[in-house]
């Protein structure tokens, strides 16, 4: 349920990281040690908006979302975002054929010149559809995210394999976990969350995850990297760079893909990114922060717009010189309010409901003393015209 009341402002903007001053809190549980966030916190920023694309058929590749960054859309073009496998870089052998691109044996590995770390990444791809090989040796190619972690590109629709070289294996790593495939020659849909490892001091904070989802299946949930995993050996976690190539696999198969683009994932909040659980540091950084934005808004305001500001920073931040000021606002307030003619109260009920909720919040959560000095009076009045009703 919501709302109980309104913020005072909508200047709520979707883009700051910071919110603009708005006086929308004391409604749900406020910020603690790892939450710089209430609960329902109206100044947090909105969600940036995204248009979304389509989804794809068998017969035509669907669209990628507005902000998605496209490494092969189909045009005989993209092959420039591309290179052979080799330093210094080289143009590829493989080629753009019919909207795809096609690994030509011998060729070796491509790699993405544009480089980059934690992503959304989608592509699709099709083994040939005339069956030839068995076990890694049919459709092989591979997907490798930073260059370095392999999730496995292989026909086994009809075709046994180690488990832990599946299509949709990290390979070397994990099994899919299941074998949602559909025939060689049709397309196939990678959607691919990749976090790489996060390493602090020379030590592993975080391991890195892939999720996958091959045709809407999902395959890899949330899968420790656990270094990163590879051919015969067991691999051993190591630092990864903050960026990498994608890279598509030459295993001798002429295996197509279309429809290449990843979008850039924000940091994690072991990396001092933002997230709604942070490192007690992280959290009275970020509150500090807010604190300090609304009391800047709050310096262009006055009187009861101006206390509500005030008071609405305390709920980030405790602050002694704030507290001073919100209490000598308070009492201007109260006293207009007691000057109030009985018959004027009724126009002034919204803005003393609005004053009181945010006192009861504040002296709720021991932000503001019991002995607040609006406090009794202003339950009291409100008792008296019977708004508690
Ligand atoms: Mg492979």
């Amino acid at each position: 349920m919501r709302i109980s009341f309104l913020p005072l402002s909508a200047a709520l903007t979707a883009a700051s990281c910071l919110p603009s001053p708005a006086a929308g809190g004391f409604y749900g549980d406020p910020p603690d040690e790892t939450h710089p966030w209430a609960i329902h916190d109206m100044n947090r920023p909105q969600p940036r908006r995204v248009e979304p694309g389509t989804f794809s058929s068998q017969e035509q590749p669907g669209k990628p979302p507005a902000d998605a960054i496209i490494l092969f859309d189909g045009s005989p073009a993209a092959l420039e975002k591309w290179a052979a496998d080799k330093n210094p870089p080289e143009p590829t052998k493989w080629i753009v054929k019919d909207g795809t691109l096609q690994c030509v044996p011998g060729a070796g590995y491509i790699r993405s010149r544009e480089e980059f770390g934690d992503c959304q990444l989608h592509l699709e791809w099709s083994a040939p559809a005339k069956v030839e090989g068995n076990s890694q040796g049919r459709g092989n190619s591979g997907v490798f995210l930073m260059g370095q972690v392999e999730v496995q590109v292989l026909d086994n629709f009809n075709n046994p394999t180690y488990a832990d070289g599946f299509a949709g294996s990290v390979y070397g790593v994990n099994p899919p976990l299941v074998n949602a495939l559909v025939a060689p020659g049709q397309w196939q849909v990678y959607d691919i969350t990749f976090r790489r490892p996060i390493f602090k001091d020379g030590k592993e904070i975080e391991t890195g995850y892939l999720t996958v989802f091959l045709n809407g299946v999902l395959v890899q949930d949330h899968t420790p990297l656990e270094g990163g995993g590879g051919h015969m050996g067991r691999s051993k976690p190591h630092p990864f760079p903050e960026k990498g190539p994608l890279k598509l696999q030459d295993h001798g198969n002429p295996v197509r893909y279309r429809n290449i683009w990843y979008r850039p994932l924000p940091k994690r909040p072991a990396e001092g990114g933002d997230g709604s659980h942070l490192s007690p540091e992280a959290t009275a950084a970020q509150r500090k922060a807010i604190a300090t934005g609304i009391r800047a808004g709050a310096d262009k305001l006055t009187g009861r717009d101006q206390m509500l500001h005030l008071m609405e920073s305390l709920t980030y931040e405790a602050d002694a010189a704030t507290t001073t000021k919100v209490g000598d606002l308070a009492t201007t307030w109260w006293k207009s309010i007691t000057e109030t003619p009985a018959s004027q109260l009724e126009a002034k009920k919204g803005e003393i409901m609005q004053v009181h909720n945010a006192v009861k919040y504040l002296v709720r959560f021991k932000m503001l003393p019991d002995s607040f000095p609006l406090n009794e009076g202003i339950r009291k009045l409100i008792k008296d015209n019977s708004w508690d009703k």
